[in-house]
């Protein structure tokens, strides 16, 4: 049995520019093979999706563009022309800002911060996001004046973090931001979890906090809701599931095997069944950034009366902050590769030997269930592949399932990995045994032409 196919989604304009194998080709040619290609015009089409449904609200609001997706900059750059604001968790992303465009005005540092990076925050003046009680009293030494967002974490119902300030411990921030005068621009979270319950909860926790400063003279006017928002990867959902249903079949021994070796993908097997839950979830998402956007800022708030969070937030002239990260990059990059030489295994099974590794293209523990798309002049009839590493080590197979590819591929016939802008290029990329850093490449389309640009390394 050949696999069941799990299609990649793509933007119309990276379909057109797959369209001609041959321009493919060239560009590994001309760049190097494995490379990277990220699509700033697909990042804005995406921006310009989730401005549309802001605009439609009757509060004020900033984007602030998660950095850490994508160290990419002309990523930066485009974010930087649209005049949204950028979200920074390292002084190299901080610089990559500032040397990107950004004012500190649109410069927001998160995530825990050491005092080295406290100390670059300050001289640049930007915002602080502040992750914990320890950072807060750091800051109100070294820079009363900066503006802070308190980020809260611990609401009920939500996964524990390791980030952000405990509900229990809020009180005693907004006790020391009133004694060190700090100004306190709002409050923040950030859940990755595309459940809009729970986003609503920590939203409402949020806005009694709000309540709470006001109380002790303080004036923040901005919720920030972080990011989270989802990608969409496959355009056949019912693919994925026809796919998930014969690797646990194979898993039982119920079907063909799908999977490598004892590879389980989060699954385990007991007593004839199939248990938990796979580590490629999010790869089934069929909703829009945009949509699930719509959808919670639609929401009826508990403790409001029934009105929308949208609503409550333009009641109360608060401002709502964002910072996506992978919903802005959906669909905006790709990583090419070439197949070196295909395999049988002792197994039986095929391999197709790729040059880049795993973790180019795999954002950490996940396996990626949609399928690379073979450009390939090659014909036979499908067939069920997997695709393997050039690193020399048992665990670098980039695909631990098998694939359905429709002909058999050939040494030299680019693979395309769809949607990899967000977590995939950057999160790990490997320097094992030696082999150079991958390029990346900007593509822009201009009448029906499409023009590359390498970015600096
Ligand atoms: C990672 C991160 C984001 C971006 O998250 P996405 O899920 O990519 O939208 C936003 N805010 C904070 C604080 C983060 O750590």
């Amino acid at each position: 049995m050949t696999p069941p196919a799990v299609p990649a989604a793509l933007d119309p304009l990276v379909g057109a520019f797959l369209a001609d194998p041959d321009r493919v080709r060239d560009a590994l040619r001309h760049f190097g093979s494995p490379l990277h290609l990220v699509f700033p015009q697909v990042f804005t089409a995406n921006l310009t999706a989730l401005r549309d449904v802001l605009d439609a609200g009757r509060f004020g609001y900033r984007l602030c563009y998660a950095h850490k997706v994508n160290r990419s900059a002309t990523f930066a750059r485009t974010a930087a022309t649209a005049g949204i604001s950028i979200d920074v968790a390292s002084a190299r992303e901080l610089r990559s800002a500032l040397d990107s465009g950004f004012t500190a005005d649109r410069i927001e540092v998160t995530g825990p911060k050491g005092l080295a990076l406290l100390r670059t925050a300050a001289e640049a003046g930007v915002t602080v996001n502040v992750d914990n009680l320890w950072e807060l009293a750091e800051l109100a030494e070294l820079a009363p004046e900066l503006p802070v967002l308190l980020r809260v974490s611990g609401f009920a119902g939500s996964a524990p973090s390791r980030f952000g300030i405990d509900l229990a411990d809020i009180d005693a921030a907004l006790d020391l931001l009133v004694r060190s005068r700090q100004r306190l621009l709002g409050v923040a979270f950030h859940l990755d979890t595309a459940a809009t319950g729970e986003r609503v909860r920590a939203a409402g926790d949020c806005l009694s906090i709000i309540e709470r400063a006001y109380a002790r003279g303080l004036e923040p006017t901005v919720l920030n809701i972080g990011g989270g928002l989802r990608q969409v990867f496959t355009t056949d959902a019912a693919g994925y599931d026809a796919y998930d249903d014969a690797l646990r079949a194979g898993l039982l021994g119920r079907g063909p095997a799908m999977h490598w070796g004892s590879s389980t993908f989060g699954y385990h097997v007991a007593e004839g069944m199939v248990h938990g839950g796979p580590v490629f979830h999010k790869y089934a998402n069929t909703r829009s950034a945009p949509s699930i956007l719509a959808e919670l800022l639609a929401e009826p708030l508990p403790g409001h009366g029934g009105r929308a969070l949208g609503a409550v937030l333009a009641d109360n002239l608060l401002d709502l902050w964002l910072e996506p990260g992978k919903a802005l990059v959906d669909h905006a990059g790709i990583t090419v590769a070439r197949v070196e030489f295909v395999k049988r295994a002792g197994n039986g099974a095929t391999l197709v030997h790729l040059d880049l590794s795993r973790d180019t293209v795999t954002a950490a523990d996940q396996e990626v269930l949609i399928d690379p798309i073979v450009l390939t002049d090659a014909e036979s009839s499908p067939t069920g592949v997997f695709f393997a590493g050039h690193l020399c080590l048992e665990r670098d197979l980039v695909t631990q399932r098998q694939v359905r590819v429709e002909a058999l591929p050939v040494p030299g016939d680019p693979v395309v990995f769809a949607n990899t802008a967000a977590y995939h290029m950057d999160l790990s990329a490997t320097r094992a045994a030696m082999h150079p850093d991958v390029a990346k490449v900007a593509v822009l389309q201009r009448d029906n032409e499409f023009s590359l640009f390498p970015e600096d390394r």
